[in-house]
């Protein structure tokens, strides 16, 4: 339940109802401002709730249907436009972010980092903690990658954009990045997504690779309920019965995140692919479908990462450039048509 309260409220009658309803047992009430309006977001046993009375309350909004209120596109307060670094996503020119998928050679990260700056693209990704399939593949450097981060950021001059896996490291990892992504075998993990909601820095959501955009919508829902309204969506392929690309692009994911949100929504055709040849290919096809951004593995040497799979799905740095011209020229094609 959201209970909407004046926007003019003093901050102390705001908290004196969250306190009188978390007096009830099983009710978690705390404050939300989004939007330029302010909410009391209730969780827990709904039954009281109706008892309330407050002269600060002007609305009361049901969650029980549509589990994400606050980024419901016809409630009209979710942002549109996310700033990573200095730059905006969504609402302008196709937003790229590139680089390696983990953090292994520092030199070779940081030519890769200046490579995909020189093309265009806007901010660095590069994996410092590293979700496998297989818990022998190499995990990330891990804590001390993130005190790699300052040194790398400086030398490629571009906001970093990386994964945390764990809710304990959002305030390290914060401290070091401009954009913490949360990858698809993490997206149900609400103890993150909560902690990312006072993360201070935008968030990149992937989708679950099995999991409906409903249920993403409601996970980028936890973190804007729990304090942080930067959201970006980030399609990157799901499950299929059949394995032509590793994942199969999630294409109607982005069509149906655009119609019941205003949140930016980005594409990983990397992961998606999972083979260098077919990146060009589902990045515009994505592009087709309007995304605002797109998040892409590059490497200036793939036969030198760790894992041949990562390797094998390395785009070359030097044709990102051209890549992100033939996207926004098939994103405005399609949006005519
Ligand atoms: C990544 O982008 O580095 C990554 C691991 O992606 P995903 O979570 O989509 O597999
Ligand atoms: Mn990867």
């Amino acid at each position: 339940m959201i209970i909407e309260v004046d926007k003019d409220a003093d901050a102390g009658a705001v908290a004196a109802l969250c306190d009188s309803l978390a007096i009830h047992d099983d009710v978690t009430a705390w404050p939300v401002s989004m939007g330029g309006r302010r909410f009391v977001a209730v969780s827990g046993d709904e039954t009281c709730v109706p008892d309330i009375y407050a002269p600060i309350v002007v609305g009361r909004h049901s969650t029980n249907t549509c589990g994400y209120w606050l980024l419901d596109r016809t409630n009209g307060i979710a942002p549109a436009t996310i700033n990573v670094g200095d730059t905006p996503v969504g609402g302008g020119p196709l937003w790229c972010a590139a680089g390696p998928c983990a953090l292994e050679s520092f030199d070779d990260a940081v030519a890769t980092g200046l490579a995909v700056r020189q093309q265009g693209a806007h901010a660095l990704r590069v994996g410092i903690f590293k979700p496998r399939t297989s818990p022998y593949n190499f995990q990330g450097k891990q804590g001390p990658g993130v005190k790699l981060l300052p040194e790398l950021k400086a030398a490629v001059g571009l906001p970093v954009v990386t994964e945390v896996l764990d809710p304990r490291d959002v305030g390290l990892v914060a401290e070091a990045a401009d954009c913490l992504q949360v990858g698809t075998r993490n997206m149900t993990n609400q103890a993150l997504l909560k902690e990312l909601g006072g993360a201070g820095r935008p968030v990149l959501l992937k989708r679950g690779y099995r999991t409906p955009v409903e249920e993403w919508l409601r996970a980028a829902e936890f973190v804007v309920a729990h304090g942080n309204p930067a959201v970006i969506l980030c399609a990157r392929g799901i499950s299929s019965f059949d394995a032509s690309l590793r994942f199969m692009p999630d294409l109607g994911a982005v069509l149906a995140a655009r119609e019941r949100t205003d949140l930016p929504v980005v594409f990983d055709p990397s992961h998606s692919a999972g083979r260098v040849d077919a990146v060009p290919q589902v990045a515009l096809a994505a592009a087709a479908f309007g995304v605002d951004g797109l998040l892409i593995e590059a490497h200036i040497a793939p036969e030198r990462m760790y894992r041949p799979g990562d390797g094998g799905q390395a785009y070359k740095p030097g044709k990102i450039g051209s890549l992100m011209a033939a996207c926004n020229a098939v994103r405005e094609i399609a949006a005519g048509l």
